[in-house]
């Protein structure tokens, strides 16, 4: 793989990072710079303020966002997050990787996200309630089963997916399950839907392993993050043979070169609040350090932007896949590519969530729904076809596999764009 990257300066906006990488991909691919200009912004921008009655009787206003940023593929799809650090940039630039990730995965949808500035942690059941009811409300004319189809995200679940498909139900007098994604399995969820992205950023690995002729048998990882993603893909690597080396999440992070055993910590972490802080089942290192540790692949399944080019020069891994969405900064692409580790990165390696979110989607319009087993199974397939494509576009245009994934979405939305004359 070439060394071919984003450019090399520091990126403030994370909105501008995803635009660096989609003008190398352009330009490798040689798009059509209308299309790029089309991509440059999203389609929709929604703000709202959310006055919210708080537990002690006192209104405090939330700022909400939905941004849509293309529709060329199908209605937008995307989760919602609950974070203190959501803004409209944040959100744009996610809703931009949604655009690409459904490509790349080849699903009937365009992309969108959205967010509310909060701190999920630090509010009651009510008031989060009270907060996300207040959200659907103010988004009744954005999302609609055939036109934008919201899903979990960081700081939010299935619950919250419920109480925004009673709210949407109520405001429409109709029952459209399919309207929203990552439910809860008796209202119209699909099963397999909560481990769907730990499970595809584990067929990605396994789909790199063996391109990289290595044995999972063989092969150390460290996971960072325990929630959604972060817990099922260790507990789904270990069970392929993989030996977990390190986990940790944002109260305490463990390496164990004996390997970590990911029951015992699943467990744990069921009983104590869902974190890891006391675990014992390894040596307590600092949060970074997971990074950089000894081992053969990385999964970032935390933060955005935590591989920042000083820890990428530290990196020890081989294989990066990147469960959370933008873990890498732009800077830190060429030296990873320097270092010759092959980065599977967030638009593909974390796409089986949206994936599964497709097919609750297909079975509730269908009103009949799948096994788990044929869920995964079909899962698997849609996977390992996107990361074929994607392998081959990076040796095809001799370029990373971020940059292969951006051209196979690109692809798409660019015949797209040109076949409905958008423009
Ligand atoms: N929030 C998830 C993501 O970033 C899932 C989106 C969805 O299922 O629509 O991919």
């Amino acid at each position: 793989m070439s060394t071919q990257t984003a450019n090399a300066t520091a990126h403030e906006s994370m909105f501008e990072a995803v635009l660096a990488r989609l003008d190398v991909a352009a330009k490798l691919m040689n798009m059509s710079e209308d299309v790029a200009t089309i991509l440059r912004s999203p389609i929709k921008q929604v703000k709202v303020s959310l006055p919210v009655m708080m537990d002690n009787g006192k209104i405090q206003v939330f700022e909400g966002y939905r941004i849509v940023h293309s529709t060329v593929l199908g209605p937008s799809k995307g989760g919602i997050r609950y974070a203190m650090d959501v803004n409209q940039d944040e959100v744009m630039a996610l809703a931009a990787w949604m655009s690409f990730k459904c490509a790349v995965a080849n699903l009937p949808y365009g992309g969108a996200k959205g967010g509310i500035k909060c701190d999920p942690r630090a509010m009651s059941v009510g008031e989060l309630e009270r907060m996300t009811r207040a959200y659907a409300t103010s988004m009744k004319d954005v999302f609609g089963v055939n036109k934008d189809i919201p899903a979990p995200d960081m700081g939010t679940s299935g619950r919250e997916m419920a109480w925004i498909l009673d709210e949407f139900n109520k405001v429409t007098g109709e029952d459209s399950p399919g309207v929203i994604t990552g439910k809860p399995i008796v209202i119209g969820g699909s099963l397999g839907r909560d481990a769907a992205t730990g499970r595809g950023v584990m067929v990605n690995t396994l789909a790199a392993l063996k391109k990289m002729n290595l044995n999972p048998k063989e092969i150390t990882a460290a996971v960072q993050g325990f929630g959604n993603v972060g817990s099922h893909a260790a507990r789904l690597l270990a069970e392929q043979g993989i030996k977990i080396v390190a986990i940790g999440d944002h109260t305490a992070t463990f390496y164990n070169e004996k390997g970590i055993d990911i029951k015992e910590a699943l467990e744990y972490a069921a009983k104590n609040g869902r974190v890891l802080k006391g675990f014992k089942g390894g040596t307590e290192i600092k949060s970074n350090e997971i990074l950089t540790c000894k081992c053969d692949v990385l999964v970032p399944a935390a933060l955005q932007n935590v591989i920042t080019e000083e820890i990428a020069h530290g990196i020890q891994a081989k294989l990066i896949v990147e469960g959370a969405n933008g873990p890498t900064m732009p800077e830190a692409d060429a030296v990873l590519n320097d270092k010759k580790i092959i980065v599977v990165p967030d638009i593909l390696a974390n796409s089986g969530g949206v994936t599964v979110s497709y097919f609750e989607w297909v079975q509730n319009k269908a009103g009949y729904y799948w096994s788990e087993n044929e869920v995964n199974t079909k899962h698997d397939e849609k996977m390992e076809l996107a990361f074929s494509s994607v392998w081959h576009n990076a040796s095809h245009y001799k370029t990373s596999m971020r940059i292969a994934a951006y051209i196979t979405a690109l692809q798409k939305i660019e015949q797209g764009v040109q076949l409905k004359g958008n423009y």
